[in-house]
């Protein structure tokens, strides 16, 4: 599993999904900041912190964890749609989880050796925010766990 696992996300890297995702239509999107001065702008310093730097915001404390509503969570950056409510379920993490990506080629996953650990980050395939990490223990059928910082995204309430 582990090996297919990593598989994939050789494939998706070499698949270079962003061409892809940018046909798709979204309603949400924004410009791209082109600077560093340009990011700061636009986040808080804990959204930079956090999509820019690769932070991780403390469990239980952001927006989104105990978000029931349904919806689109959309890239805070660009406004690439990237998780469905449909596929959010309480890890009791405290962090936002999904067990899949709502158009597979908006989420990126790269290899990730930080903190002396092998681990699989996710990132927004259109602007490169950090957005969590992916993990193999998810509960559905996808058997993902896609562990997402609520300060990388922006949830767009759907009525009825
Ligand atoms: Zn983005």
């Amino acid at each position: 599993m582990k090996r297919l696992f990593l598989g994939l996300v050789a494939f998706s890297l070499l698949f270079n999904p962003v061409s892809r995702a940018e046909e798709m239509k979204n309603e949400g999107a924004k410009e791209i900041p082109k600077t560093e001065a340009e990011w700061k702008k636009r986040l808080t310093p804990e959204q930079y912190d956090i999509c820019r730097l690769k932070g991780t915001e403390r469990p239980f404390t952001g927006a989104y964890y105990d978000n029931h509503d349904k919806g689109m969570y959309r890239c805070v950056v660009c406004g690439n749609a990237l998780f469905s409510s449909d596929t959010k379920f309480d890890s009791g993490t405290g962090w936002p989880s999904f067990s899949d990506p709502a158009v597979k080629q908006n989420v990126r996953l790269i290899e990730d050796r930080s903190h002396g650990m092998t681990r699989v980050e996710a990132v927004c395939a259109k602007c490169g925010a950090h957005l969590g990490h992916v993990f193999e223990d998810g509960p559905t059928a996808s058997g993902m766990r896609y562990c997402i910082n609520s300060a990388s995204l922006d949830f767009e309430k759907k009525d009825s």
